[in-house]
């Protein structure tokens, strides 16, 4: 662990968290949110609006996490929490069809042209799940092409991440996956399109489909480097396999129309969740039309959810996405610039080696001062200076993401207030940064 000091007591945080971690493992129900990487005790939130958030001891935070990426609009926005409100009004959930999952869909269509077709779902995991699955019973092949790095939820057989950054059988990454359900996945360097190439020399018309992050967030922001994406469609194209395009985490936040709407490269099938649910588990995966029809009960494979196409999730979906216009995309992109710019500029002044990476609004530092292509790139940065750096914003009233391994994510509910907040912050940050000791 770092050496890093936690200027701060969170009382009330720490009596919740160990009350918690009695009853459920690790006291938090999805890793990352135990500040294990980090260090210190998680902070119990209690309630959002706009760009903050208010902890279980009263303190207040400029929010750069955003719920991983949903909020935004911010917290609370008076229009979605009338919609919920509306909605819930109406009945929680009826295991029928109902108006609102068509609605979104509609909207979902309307946005991102190679979607013909959408299936709702309630996770991103799911999403990404059924994707393979339609892959493969489209194609009536069995391997996956994924990339070291990228993150697609915590499916069993796209957990196998972590490779070792060669052209080789994914391993699996945590206990419970076999090596049956993950050795069917080959996990390659990303941003390297010869490794691609390569693999599907050495397993002729077995690769169901290669799945990208569209541009991905989960190893901090590493974008696709010009031309990668497209040489990935071109290649699946080639051998007959599908492109799968996940943007979970940037559908409908890079732009209206997700990375799709910035690169305009169409991939075979996408996958969808945070911003889409505004704040609800509301997830979809969608894409051609002749591939979506393989799906039940139109075609033969199976997929279904007892909560797919909630009427709260969809209407919380559907208020937030019909809010997010251009002025609205326009307002997050500034706010995005203002504040990587006061972060380069802090940093920069007490001479910290790093290098902030962006894609669209998304944007996040690496402790390092080499570009970052991949995942090995971002394994190379001095993580201990973001664990300083990140428990000095924490003290000023700034929240991260609890991890150097993360992007970061603003609402267009950032106004000055909460920009100047970052700013005042930031130069002790940077100070704790420069002074950190592996
Ligand atoms: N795909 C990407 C790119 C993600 O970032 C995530 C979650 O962070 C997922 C899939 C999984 O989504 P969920 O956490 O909703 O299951």
């Amino acid at each position: 662990m770092a050496k890093v000091s936690y200027p701060y007591e969170a009382p009330v945080s720490q009596a919740l968290f160990d009350r918690a971690s009695v009853v459920t493992p690790g006291g938090v129900n999805s890793p990352v949110r135990a500040f294990r990487a980090v260090g210190g005790t998680p902070r119990f939130m209690v309630s959002g609006s706009g760009p903050y958030l208010t902890d279980a001891d009263g303190r207040e935070y400029v929010d750069l996490v955003c719920s991983w990426g949903p909020m935004i609009l911010g917290h609370s926005h008076p229009e979605v929490q009338a919609a919920v409100l509306a909605a819930v009004a109406r009945g929680t959930s009826f295991g029928t069809p109902g108006e609102g999952e068509v609605a979104l869909a509609e909207e979902i269509v309307a946005r991102v042209a190679p979607v013909e077709q959408v299936r709702l779902v309630s996770s991103g995991t799911e999403a990404t799940m059924s994707a393979i699955r339609l892959a493969r019973g489209f194609t009536g092949r069995a391997k996956v092409i994924k990339f070291a790095g990228c993150y697609h939820g915590h499916v069993d057989a796209l957990l196998a991440a972590a490779g070792s950054g060669v052209a080789t059988f994914g391993l699996p990454d945590t206990p419970g996956v076999t090596g049956a359900q993950a050795g069917e996945t080959v996990v390659l360097p990303y941003n390297d399109l010869e490794a691609v190439r390569a693999a599907f020399a050495a397993h002729p018309g077995e690769i169901a489909c290669v799945i990208t992050e569209a541009s991905p967030g989960n190893m901090g922001v590493v974008p696709p480097l010009p031309g990668f994406n497209q040489g990935l469609k071109d290649l699946c194209r080639e051998h007959g396999a599908l492109f799968v395009s996940d943007e979970v985490m940037t559908g409908f936040r890079t732009s209206k129309a997700g990375w799709y709407g910035v690169e305009g490269v169409a991939p075979d099938l996408m996958t969808f969740g945070k911003v889409m649910g505004g704040g609800f588990p509301a997830a979809a995966f969608g894409g051609r039309a002749d591939v979506m029809g393989h799906l039940a009960p139109a075609g033969p494979v199976y997929q279904a959810g007892t909560l797919s196409g909630n009427p709260i999730a969809t209407a919380a979906g559907l208020a937030q996405l019909r809010l997010l216009d251009d002025a609205a995309y326009a307002r997050v992109d500034a706010v995005s610039a203002q504040i990587q710019a006061l972060v380069t500029d802090a940093l920069t002044k007490e001479g910290v080696a790093h290098r902030l990476q962006s894609a669209s609004n998304m944007f996040s530092v690496f402790f390092t001062d080499a570009e970052v292509r991949s995942y090995e790139d971002a394994k190379r940065q001095e993580a201990f200076r973001f664990n300083a750096f990140f428990h000095s914003l924490l003290a000023d009233g700034v929240y991260l993401p609890p991890s150097a391994f993360e992007s970061w994510f603003v609402s267009a509910a950032h106004d000055e207030r909460a920009i100047e907040k970052v700013a005042a912050a930031l130069p002790a940050a940077a100070r704790a940064a420069a002074e950190a000791t592996a």
